[in-house]
C-alpha cells in the first residue's frame, strides 16, 4: 500500500472512514473462527454502492486483495484478511431500504443487523424468518454471503430461500442487479443463487431483496429431556415420519451444553442432568390446533423415554428456554480457551448413528466434545473444547485426527462438511475429500471467470 494508492482510496471515502492504523486495524483481522489474525493494510467502511466500484476498481488496478466484511460473526475464518490489503466493510450501509407490504419483500442495505432488519419487517406485520443464534451481532449481507440458517430452518429454510434480488459488485468494478420483487425469474442463469454462499469471492453484495411471510399467530415451545442421545435424534424422526407436522424449530443440546449454560448463565435452566434436551416450536394461527399438537409431540416423546417435558406459551417463559440455546456458541467459548466449531449435516436418518459415532469418538481421542444444534435440519455443530492447562499444539493435532475420522463417516454417510458456516479458510483443507475433482475445476473456473486477478477475498473456500 504506496501512499500514492492511500490517497486514492481517501479521495473515496474522507479519512474517517479509511485507516491503516494498526490499532484500529486489529478487530478487522480477525472474525469468531480461532484461526489467527492477519492484519490488513488498510480498512475502508463504504457507504454507497459508487463507493465500493470505486475501491474494488482501484484494488483491481493496483492488484491488492480486498475482503469483504459485514459484522465479523463469521466462524469459518471467511472475513479474515489472510493476504493483507484491504478490508472492505459494509458496516456502515445499515438502510433497510423498504418493507413493500404489497410485493412481500424487504429491500435492504448489506450491513444491517439481522434482528434489526426482523424488527423493521415486524413493524409491518411481516415476518423474515431467518435467525442465526448470532442475529443480534451479524448482518444481513453477512447472511447472504454464507447463506446462512438458524433454528427455524427445519420448517422456513435458510437464506439462500428469500433472497429474491441481489445488488452486487464484481471484482472489475461492475454493477450486477439479478432478479428484485419477482415471484418467479427464470433469464438466464440465476446469479442470485450464484452469489449466495460465496462468501465474497465472487462479488461484493451491496443491496438485497428478500422475500418475507405472515408471522403465524400462536407458538408453544416444548423442552424435552432424554437420557439417551439418540432418543432425542429418534424424536426427529418419529415426528416427520408419523405425524407429518412441521416444527419451527427442532434443536438440541447435550449434557455438557447445558451445563455449561448453567455454570455461565447461572440461568438455572431446567433438566440439569439432561442426558440430551430438545427444544421443539410448533406455530399456527389456530391456538387449540397447537396446543393437540404440542400433546402428540409429548405423546411420541414420552414413548420414546423422554421425562415430562415443559410447555412455555409466553414470552418470559420461551426466553428462559431459547436462552441456553442462543448463547450455548457464546458460552462454550468463554469457558474454553479454545473451541473449534464443525458443522456437519447429514440425510434425517443418519442421525441417530451419527450422534453415537461422535461420542464414540469422543471418548477415542479423549477430546472434550459438545454437540448440539439445528438436529431438524440434519445440521449437528460439533463444538471441540480444549480445556485448561492442555498443550495448544498437541491438542489441535488430536483435533485435526478427530475431525479427520468424523468427516470421514459423515461423507461416508451422505453428509457434507458445512451446513450454514461456510468453508473461509477454516474447513479448506478439507475441500477435496468433500467435493470431487470435477465440482472443485467448476468452481474454479467459476471465481476465474470473474476475478481473474484473483483480488476478491483470495485464499478462501477453495483450495
Ligand atoms: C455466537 C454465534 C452464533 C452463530 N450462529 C449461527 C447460526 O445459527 N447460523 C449461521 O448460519 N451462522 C451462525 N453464526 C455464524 C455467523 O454469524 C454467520 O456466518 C453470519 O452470516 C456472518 O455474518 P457477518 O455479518 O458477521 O459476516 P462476516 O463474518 O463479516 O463475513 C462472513 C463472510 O461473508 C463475507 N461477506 C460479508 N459481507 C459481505 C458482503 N456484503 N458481500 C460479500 N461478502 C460478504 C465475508 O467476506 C466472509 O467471507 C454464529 C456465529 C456466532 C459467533
Amino acid at each position: 500500500m504506496t501512499p500514492a494508492v492511500l490517497r486514492k482510496f481517501n479521495e473515496i471515502a474522507e479519512p474517517g472512514r479509511v485507516t491503516t492504523d494498526p490499532a484500529a486495524l486489529v478487530d478487522y483481522g480477525r472474525d469468531e473462527s480461532p484461526g489467527p489474525e492477519f492484519l490488513p493494510e488498510a480498512l475502508i467502511r463504504v457507504k454507497s454502492v459508487d463507493e465500493v466500484v470505486a475501491a474494488v476498481k482501484l484494488c483491481r488496478d493496483e492488484r491488492i486483495p480486498v475482503t469483504p466484511r459485514g459484522l465479523g460473526t463469521g466462524l469459518a475464518g471467511g472475513a479474515v484478511p489472510i493476504h493483507g490489503g484491504v478490508v472492505l466493510s459494509t458496516e456502515l450501509m445499515t438502510q433497510v431500504v423498504e418493507v413493500d407490504v404489497d410485493n412481500l419483500v424487504v429491500r435492504t442495505r448489506p450491513g444491517v443487523v439481522v434482528e434489526k432488519l426482523q424488527q423493521a419487517c415486524e413493524q409491518e406485520g411481516l415476518f423474515y424468518p431467518v435467525d442465526p443464534a448470532s442475529l443480534d451481532t451479524c448482518s444481513i449481507g453477512g447472511n447472504v454471503a454464507t447463506n446462512a440458517g438458524g433454528a427455524r430452518a427445519f420448517k422456513y429454510g435458510v437464506t439462500r430461500d428469500y433472497v429474491r434480488g441481489l445488488q452486487a459488485v464484481t471484482a472489475d468494478g461492475r454493477i450486477i442487479n439479478y432478479g428484485g420483487k419477482l415471484r418467479k425469474n427464470a433469464t438466464g442463469y440465476d446469479l442470485n443463487a450464484l452469489l449466495v454462499g460465496s462468501e465474497g469471492t465472487l462479488g461484493i453484495v451491496t443491496e438485497v431483496t428478500l422475500r418475507l411471510v405472515p408471522k403465524p399467530r400462536h407458538r408453544v415451545d416444548i423442552l424435552i429431556p432424554f437420557e439417551r442421545l439418540a432418543q432425542g435424534v429418534e424424536l426427529v424422526l418419529r415426528v416427520v415420519h408419523d405425524t407429518r407436522l412441521v416444527p419451527a424449530v427442532v434443536e438440541f443440546i447435550e449434557r455438557k451444553g447445558i451445563r455449561a449454560c448453567n455454570e455461565k448463565l447461572g440461568s438455572e435452566l431446567p433438566f440439569p442432568d439432561a442426558r440430551v434436551q430438545v427444544l421443539v416450536e410448533l406455530e399456527g394461527n389456530n391456538l387449540d390446533q397447537v396446543l393437540d399438537n404440542c400433546v402428540r409431540l409429548g405423546g411420541i416423546a414420552m414413548e420414546l423415554g423422554a421425562e415430562e417435558p415443559l410447555v412455555a406459551d409466553n414470552p418470559a417463559d420461551q426466553d428462559r428456554l431459547w436462552t441456553a440455546r442462543r448463547k450455548l456458541a457464546e458460552t462454550l467459548k468463554d469457558i474454553y480457551p479454545e473451541v473449534v466449531a464443525e458443522d456437519i449435516v447429514l440425510p434425517l436418518s443418519r442421525l441417530p448413528a451419527t450422534v453415537e459415532r461422535i461420542a464414540r469418538l469422543e471418548k477415542k481421542h479423549g477430546l472434550t466434545v459438545v454437540p448440539f444444534g439445528h438436529i431438524g435440519d440434519g445440521n449437528i455443530h460439533v463444538d471441540i473444547c480444549r480445556t485448561h492447562g492442555t498443550d495448544p499444539s498437541s491438542w489441535r493435532k488430536t483435533c485435526d485426527a478427530f475431525v479427520d475420522e468424523l468427516v470421514d463417516y459423515v461423507l461416508g454417510s451422505g453428509g457434507q462438511i458445512s451446513a450454514e458456516h461456510g468453508i473461509g479458510t477454516e474447513k479448506k483443507r478439507l475441500m477435496p475429500k468433500a467435493l470431487g475433482s470435477s465440482e472443485l475445476d467448476a468452481m474454479r473456473a467459476l471465481k476465474r471467470a470473474l476475478d481473474p486477478d484473483n483480488i476478491l477475498n483470495p485464499g478462501k473456500i477453495l483450495p
